[in-house]
C-alpha cells in the first residue's frame, strides 16, 4: 500500500488547492469561504516522482468554532492516524492564530509525526508568517505556494524521510 499523507490545519489556508495540485485531478472543492470542504477527499498524490496516498481534511471546519473538543473528535484525528505522517499548513500571509496554535498542541499530543509547511509564501510574502510558526514547535516551517507551485522540491524533501 502506498504511504499516506494527511493535510492539517485550520480553515482557508490552502490544504484543498495544495491537495488539488499534488493529486491533479479537481477532486477537492476550494472555495474563499470557509468551511466548504464537507468531506473527505483522498487521492494519489504526485510529487517529483514521489507517489502516496492524501487526504485533505475539512474536519476543523463543520463545527462550532467555540467548541474545541468537537473539532478534535472529527475526521481530522482519524485521518491522523492512519496516516504515517501529517501535513500540517498555516498560512504564512496570516501569521499564526490560536486556532494554529491548538492544532499544534492536539497533534502534539497525538504523538504524531509533523511535517510543517507555510503556505501562501509566492513573492516573499510569507517570511514573517514563517518565522512566526517556528514558535509552533515543529522546526522551520518549509514554504510553499500552493496556488503557485512554489516550494514543491522543499516539501518533497522534508516528506522524504516519512513516505
Ligand atoms: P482550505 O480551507 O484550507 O482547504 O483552503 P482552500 O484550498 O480552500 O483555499 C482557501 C483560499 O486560499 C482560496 O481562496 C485559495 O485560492 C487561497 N490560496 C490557496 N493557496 C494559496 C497560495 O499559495 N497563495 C495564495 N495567495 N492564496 C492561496
Ligand atoms: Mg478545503
Amino acid at each position: 500500500p502506498l504511504p499516506t499523507v494527511a493535510i492539517i490545519g485550520r480553515p482557508n489556508v490552502g490544504k484543498s488547492t495544495l491537495f488539488n495540485r499534488l493529486v491533479g485531478k479537481r477532486l477537492a472543492l476550494v472555495d474563499d469561504r470557509p468551511g466548504v470542504t464537507r468531506d473527505r477527499r483522498e487521492g494519489e498524490a504526485h510529487l517529483l516522482g514521489l507517489e502516496f496516498r492524501i487526504i485533505d481534511t475539512a474536519g476543523f471546519e463543520d463545527e462550532d468554532p467555540q467548541s474545541l473538543p468537537g473539532r478534535m473528535r472529527t475526521q481530522t484525528e482519524a485521518a491522523v492516524r492512519e496516516a504515517d505522517v501529517a501535513l500540517f499548513i498555516v498560512d504564512a500571509r496570516a501569521g499564526v492564530t490560536p486556532l494554529d496554535e491548538e492544532i499544534a498542541r492536539w497533534l502534539r499530543s497525538a504523538d504524531a509525526p509533523v511535517v510543517l509547511a507555510a503556505n501562501k509564501a509566492e513573492g516573499r510574502a510569507g517570511e514573517a508568517g514563517a518565522i512566526e510558526a517556528m514558535a509552533l514547535g515543529f522546526g522551520d516551517p518549509v514554504l510553499i505556494s500552493a496556488e503557485h507551485g512554489e516550494g514543491v522540491a522543499d516539501l518533497f524533501e522534508a516528506l522524504l524521510p516519512w513516505i
